[in-house]
């Protein structure tokens, strides 16, 4: 199987579930965005409210502002349905991507070429 959908992921190539691993990849790497960005942005906040003589502690309000994003963000890494049972991949407490699903033990990236990278 060889759609235009996921023709674009330098990951993911061909597999039966190679659609969703590229999915699951696209939502982490969307989170790990979010996060990196909200570092950035408040460093930034920092520097303008230092530049115009405020104190730089207001740029911990702007990190404040990215959490719904980060939130929504890691839900929706957390959301991710096992290709193969459909059921939640990894728990709502889980840290990182598990190697198995946390129902069937779907292996990660189990059906999709990309396997060992
Ligand atoms: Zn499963």
């Amino acid at each position: 199987m060889s759609g235009p959908n996921y023709a674009y992921s330098p990951f993911v190539r061909k597999g039966v579930y190679a659609r969703e691993w590229t999915d699951l990849r696209q939502r982490c790497a969307v989170e790990a965005l979010v996060m990196i960005s909200a570092i950035f942005l408040s460093v930034a906040v920092a520097f303008v409210l230092a530049h115009f003589g405020y104190s730089e502690k207001w740029a911990f309000c702007a990190l404040l502002l990215c959490m719904p994003a980060g939130i929504w963000a890691s839900f929706r890494v957390r959301a991710f349905r096992c290709p193969r049972c459909e059921r939640r991949y990894m728990s709502w407490a889980a840290r990182g991507i598990p190697s198995k699903c946390h129902h069937c033990g779907l292996g990660y990236l189990e059906g999709s070429e990309s396997k060992g990278d």
